[in-house]
């Protein structure tokens, strides 16, 4: 019992009972499709299943990385099911989703990452359900020349990639990244289409100062990107690297204000944002904007 593990009364979750809770499952389950929902425990899955919001993980459910906070399964990784674009694009409609996100593991095992899976994945949503709008969290595609290329030109309405921490601690929180190669790709995504929205997010309460998180805002703003999330790490399981301490809401509320002064079109702050938490409703507001 590690008492700076326990929660604050500021992250609270409702338990998963809800009708639509249970048939997202089914349906996920009956189509053998992942989500990162349930892969990453996320603390939100029982309201955003209720509203039918779900992330969906493509490219088998087992990572060649390891992150130190991450909880999917690292280890040789599975077969491509080729089927899965179409899988997903049927799920989409099933559920009737507005807004869609989808992410994968990192597969440093693919020739091109799984960039061509993300663009076929794209395309098949497009076709079968015009309406909505796709956002993609992608790995960064290190050493994995014209990947960034082919992912943007299937033209995905918001590009997210997270930069996860600051700089320095990348070596322990995310060792098999690099915080510039992330970056880069970000810088990228804009110079092949501007019209594109991009977006990033990092966790905090990993050992970060302020002034590391206020840089990373300008490197986010000096590569064009568009969007940023800001959430509490959360330990999954206690193998897992050990919160630092919890970030309290007003913290929260002033990086929400430093990013919008910083010239973010969308923020999202506080203990419980995770990239894709609410990522359907503040997109449609800000095109109704
Ligand atoms: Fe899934 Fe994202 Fe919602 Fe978490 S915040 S339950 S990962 S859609
Ligand atoms: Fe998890 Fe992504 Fe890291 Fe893989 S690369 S361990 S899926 S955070």
């Amino acid at each position: 019992d590690n008492p700076v593990q326990r929660k604050p009364a500021w992250i609270r979750v409702k338990a998963p009972v809800s009708q639509e809770y249970h048939e997202t499952r089914e349906l996920m389950r009956g189509l053998k499709l992942n989500t990162v929902c349930e892969e990453a425990a996320c603390p939100n899955i029982g309201e955003c299943w209720k509203h039918r919001h779900a992330t969906f993980m493509i490219l088998g459910s087992v990572c060649t990385r390891g992150c130190a906070f991450c909880n999917v399964g690292t280890g040789r990784p599975d077969l491509l099911d080729p089927h899965e674009p179409e899988k997903v694009a049927e799920a989409v409609g099933q559920l009737k989703l507005t807004h869609v996100v989808i992410t994968s593991v990192d597969r440093d095992d693919l020739d091109d990452g799984g960039a061509e899976h993300f663009a076929r994945t794209i395309g098949a949503i497009r076709s079968s359900a015009p309406g909505t709008t796709i956002e993609i969290l992608t790995p960064d595609f290190m050493r994995k020349p014209g990947a960034i290329e082919t992912v943007a030109k299937a033209r995905p309405d918001v590009f997210n990639h997270n930069l996860e921490t600051v700089p320095r601690l990348y070596p322990t929180i995310r060792p098999g990244a690099r915080y510039f190669t992330s970056l880069h790709l970000l810088a990228t995504v804009k110079e092949i289409d501007p019209s594109l929205f991009t977006k990033s997010g990092i966790m905090v309460g990993l050992g970060e100062t302020k002034e590391e998180v206020a840089q990373v805002m300008d490197d986010l703003r000096a590569a064009d990107v568009d969007f940023l999330t800001i959430g509490q790490y959360l330990q999954p399981t206690p193998k897992h690297v050990a919160v630092d301490r919890f970030v309290t809401p007003e913290e929260f509320e002033g990086y929400a204000r430093l990013a919008r002064a910083k010239g973010f079109l969308m923020v999202s702050a506080s203990p419980l944002t995770r990239s894709s938490y609410h990522a359907g409703s503040d997109f449609a507001r800000l095109r109704e904007a």
